[in-house]
């Protein structure tokens, strides 16, 4: 272990802690400890964190108290039944970004942090996490990367989508990544002349896990075979993607380049990462956190194999509970018993479409997913400017945004999205903007916020 990874792992990690308040050191050995139980336990213990929760926002969390009054729950029940829990009403992004301030909890007393999402439907949120939500959740990533060999601060590489404000913020970004043994690459900076200084500094730093977006990864990874740099000594133990679909190919060249796995992390940016890939290629829900149901169009659970749309409960966030919250994703649960012998339970969840690509003339593809940050700059930029946004890739070099305006600066917050995707895709693509009253669901109940009516090689 080198003197950068013990410092990381046993001085700046846990002071961070301790001044955070966090616990994550101490929740990460609670999870380590549950994920070899038997499945009834850990269902137990989960059904029991459901009742925690929903009696605890029911009781002091105007929003759910309003809502479960309305349905007559009796929430002096404290024992309730699946059966009783499916007739509580979900949720839905609009009822959060509408009614923000009437899902925080007025009585919790304790350290709270503020994000947003990056509007994946095309709509972003404010967000608030409390202690017991961030030590669980940042435990519960700790353990999947230890699944595969992946120790707290040992050298890790990061590839994802920081904007950074100016220079103070990428120095202060610079120093704290030193001293938690990390390396941080902004995925915004992927393009050809800079790939080449990522690579070199990634061979000097020998990261035991690179994690990141799969579009930024595999753009590195087709730079490195085509350029015939391929260093078979790097060590890495795992490629962790997350938060966008990655396709078979696009999995099957990184693990080629980079000489190792690669394993998916789900979650929404409501809450983080709550489902992890183990080593035998399963992904099994971090029941400890989440409560996940998967209901078909008529809102009944799905059974093992099929498919349904994904609503979720955290377990642990006491000061903005999301209850039966509508992800926007399909997926489903699957049946038994993954030969790495955790009990976490499994699920599967629906992979990218070529649909999701965006194809350019110069022949360069980008994941859709590069939308979501370009909203959420302008949404940081503008707020409540545009309150949902769905992008159509009319032709090779066309695109519609389509806009529902709020009441903010929405010509600015325009503006500003062209220059942010011309940076992004290129000045000569044409941009063409469409205000509408709403952004319509697909069949499926998901709300997509980039369609491409472009075929791959057949451009229109
Ligand atoms: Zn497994």
């Amino acid at each position: 272990m080198s003197l950068r990874e013990s410092f990381s792992r046993h001085i700046y990690w846990p002071l961070g802690q301790k001044l955070k308040g966090e616990y994550a050191a101490r929740a990460f050995k609670e999870l380590s400890e549950s994920q070899w139980k038997s499945q009834d336990e850990i269902l137990s213990k989960q059904w029991q964190m459901v009742r925690r929760i929903v009696n605890k926002a029911a009781q002091e969390v105007p929003y759910y108290r309003q809502a479960y009054r309305c349905i007559g729950w009796d929430f002096n029940d404290k024992e309730f039944s699946y059966e009783d829990f499916v007739n509580i009403p979900k949720i839905e992004k609009e009822d959060v970004r509408d009614h923000l301030l009437e899902f925080l909890n007025p009585n919790y007393r304790g350290r709270i942090t503020e994000g947003s999402t990056s509007g994946s439907t095309g709509q972003s949120l404010t967000v608030f996490y409390n202690t017991e939500h961030e030590s669980y959740s940042e435990a519960a990533r700790w353990r999947a990367k230890d699944w595969w060999g992946v120790k707290l601060g040992s050298p890790h590489v990061a590839l994802w989508g920081r904007h950074y404000t100016g220079y103070k913020d990428r120095l202060s970004q610079q120093i704290k990544s030193y001293f938690m043994n990390f390396l941080l690459f902004s995925a915004f900076d992927i393009r050809q002349h800079s790939l080449k200084k990522i690579w070199k500094k990634i061979c000097h730093f020998k990261p035991h896990i690179i994690y990141g977006y799969p579009s930024a990864i595999f753009a590195l990874a087709e730079y490195i075979k085509n350029n015939n740099l391929t260093s078979p000594k790097l060590g890495i133990k795992v490629i962790m993607i997350t938060a966008e679909s990655s396709s078979t190919d696009q999995r099957r060249l990184i693990e080629e380049v980079f000489g190792c796995k690669t394993a998916n992390e789900y979650g929404c940016s409501e809450t983080g990462g709550f489902v992890y890939e183990c080593p035998e290629g399963n992904w099994h829900i971090s029941s400890e956190l989440t409560f996940i149901e998967f209901l078909d169009q008529k809102g009944k659970p799905v059974s093992p194999g099929e498919r349904g749309e994904i609503f979720l409960t955290h377990l642990r966030n006491l000061y903005m509970p999301l209850i039966r919250y509508r992800v926007g994703d399909i997926g489903g649960p699957l049946a038994g018993k993954c030969d790495c012998g955790r009990n976490l339970p499994l699920m599967e969840v629906s992979v990218a479409k070529e649909s999701d690509i965006i194809h350019l003339a110069n022949g360069e593809s980008y994941m859709s997913g590069d939308l979501l940050y370009i909203n959420k700059s302008v949404m940081k930029a503008y707020p409540s400017s545009i309150l949902r946004f769905r992008v159509t890739q009319k032709s090779i070099d066309s695109f519609e945004i389509e806009v529902v305006p709020g009441a903010g600066q929405v010509e600015k917050a325009e503006h500003l999205f062209e220059q942010l995707m011309k940076k992004q895709l290129g000045k000569k693509i044409q941009i063409h903007f469409k205000r509408v009253t709403s952004v319509e669901r697909e069949l499926s109940g998901k709300l997509r916020y980039f369609i491409s009516e472009v075929k791959k090689n057949h451009p229109s």
